[in-house]
C-alpha cells in the first residue's frame, strides 16, 4: 500500500555539533544554514516514508540519479518571521505548498498533503527557532525542494524521490532602505513561453536565465525585464513578478498593472498578496487594479507622456524592488522618482502593508503561527 505523507511519524535526531550563529549584519542570502534539515523519501511502491529532522548535511546520491541528468527538480521559497513576542510565523505557506504540488505533478514527481508538510516545516522551525533573527527586516528563508532520485539513465517517470527542506537566516534585501534598480528589456532570450513550464518553480527554468543576466550586467543593468512575443509583452523581472503604475493625464485615475497568469508567469505569492491588498485597500474611485498584458511600447509611450508613475518587481526575497530605469533598444525609459527618493508612494505602502502582516503587527490568516 502506498502511504500518504504523515507528519505524526516524524523522527527527530538533534545535532551534536550546533553551529555558531552569525551576527545579523553578516547574514548573506542563502549562504548560511540552520542546524537541521527535514528529509522525506518517497518510492512508487511504498509512497511517502518516515519524515526525518536531522543535522544539516550532505546528501549521498547515485551519480546516475535522474535529477542530475534530466532535471527532475523543483523548489519553493517562503519565509518565517519572529514577531515582537518571539512567536514564529510563516507567511502564506499554503500558497507555496499548492504551487509545489503543481510543480511536482508537472514533472511526474509525487504530490503530497500540503498541511502535513506545513506541520513538518513548523517542527523544523521550532527546533531551529534560535536561528530566526527577531529584528525587523530579518527572517528565515525556507527552501523546500524535491528531486527525482531514481538511479539509471533511462528517461522516464521517477520511482524514487527525495523531498527536503533547508533554511537560511536572511537580512533585509535592502539594508539601507530601498535601492531602485535598472533593468534591461530582453527580447533576444525568452524566459517562458505558452505551453512551457514557466509558471512552475522548476530548477530547469533558472539556469538558462543567468547568461542573459550576465549580458545585461555587462551593460550596467541589474536585472532582465523579460519580454515575450512580437507584441513585446512585459512578463517578469529577473526572478520577480512585474508591476507598473500608470496615471491617466486626463482623468487622474491610477492603474496598477501586472501580467495575467497565462501559463508563462510564475504564480508569485507576493504578486497575489499585492493584488488582494490593492483591491481591498486602494480607493476604487482613484485606482484600477488590472491583470492585463502591457507592452514595452505602452510603457515607453506612457513614460513619454508623463503617465508612467511607478514600477517595481515583487517576490519573497525583496518583497518589492523599485525600478528606476528600463533600457530598451538603446534608449532609457525613466521611471520618475522624487529627488532623494528610491521608490514611489505605492511601492512603499505595499512594502509596509506586507511587512505588518508578516511580522504579525496586524493579525491575519496569512500569517501562521507555528
Ligand atoms: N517569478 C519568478 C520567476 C520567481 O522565481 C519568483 C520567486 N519565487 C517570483 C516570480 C516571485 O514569487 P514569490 O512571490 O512567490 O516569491
Amino acid at each position: 500500500m502506498s502511504s500518504a505523507l504523515d507528519s505524526s511519524k516524524l523522527k527527530i535526531t538533534k545535532t551534536t555539533a550546533p553551529k555558531t550563529k552569525l551576527p545579523n549584519d553578516q547574514l548573506v542570502f542563502g549562504q548560511s544554514f540552520t542546524d537541521h534539515m527535514l528529509t522525506i523519501e518517497w518510492t512508487a511502491e511504498s509512497g511517502w516514508g518516515t519524515p526525518e529532522i536531522k543535522p544539516y548535511g550532505n546528501l549521498s546520491l547515485d551519480p546516475s540519479s535522474c535529477v542530475f541528468h534530466y532535471a527532475f527538480e523543483l523548489f519553493e521559497g517562503l519565509k518565517a518571521y519572529k514577531d515582537s513576542k518571539g512567536k514564529i510565523r510563516m507567511f502564506r505557506p499554503d500558497m507555496n505548498m499548492k504551487r509545489m504540488n503543481k510543480s511536482a505533478a508537472r514533472i511526474c514527481l509525487p504530490t503530497f498533503d500540503s498541511e502535513e508538510l506545513i506541520k513538518l516545516i513548523g517542527e523544523l522551525l521550532k527546533i531551529d527557532g534560535a536561528f530566526i533573527p527577531q529584528e525587523r527586516g530579518y527572517s528565515l528563508y525556507i527552501r523546500p525542494t524535491m528531486i527525482g532520485t531514481t538511479a539509471g539513465l533511462g528517461v522516464g517517470t521517477p520511482d524514487r524521490a527525495l523531498l527536503f527542506v533547508i533554511c537560511s537566516p536572511v537580512g533585509p534585501y535592502y539594508k539601507t532602505g530601498f535601492k531602485a534598480v535598472r533593468l534591461e528589456a530582453t527580447d533576444y532570450a525568452t524566459r517562458a513561453w505558452p505551453g512551457g513550464v514557466g509558471d512552475k518553480k522548476l530548477g530547469a527554468n533558472y539556469a538558462p536565465c543567468i547568461k542573459p543576466q550576465l549580458e545585461a550586467a555587462s551593460r550596467g543593468y541589474q536585472q532582465n525585464l523579460w519580454l515575450f512575443g512580437p507584441e513585446k509583452n512585459v512578463t517578469e523581472v529577473g526572478t520577480m513578478n512585474f508591476f507598473v503604475v500608470f496615471q491617466d493625464k486626463a482623468t487622474g485615475k491610477k492603474e496598477l498593472v501586472t501580467a495575467p497568469l497565462d501559463g508563462t508567469i510564475l504564480e508569485g505569492v507576493t504578486r497575489d498578496s499585492i493584488l488582494s491588498l490593492a483591491r481591498e485597500r486602494l480607493d476604487p474611485s482613484e485606482w484600477d487594479v488590472n491583470e492585463r498584458y502591457c507592452t514595452i511600447t505602452e510603457i515607453a509611450s506612457k513614460a513619454e507622456s508623463g503617465e508612467l508613475v511607478e514600477a517595481f518587481g515583487a517576490g519573497t526575497a525583496a518583497v518589492v524592488s523599485p525600478i528606476k530605469e528600463i533600457g530598451y533598444n538603446g534608449t532609457a525609459i525613466n521611471v520618475p522618482l522624487l529627488p532623494g527618493e528610491q521608490s514611489g508612494p505605492l511601492t512603499k505602502q505595499i512594502a509596509d502593508w506586507i511587512a505588518e502582516l508578516q511580522y504579525g503587527v496586524v493579525e491575519s490568516e496569512w500569517s501562521r503561527v507555528v
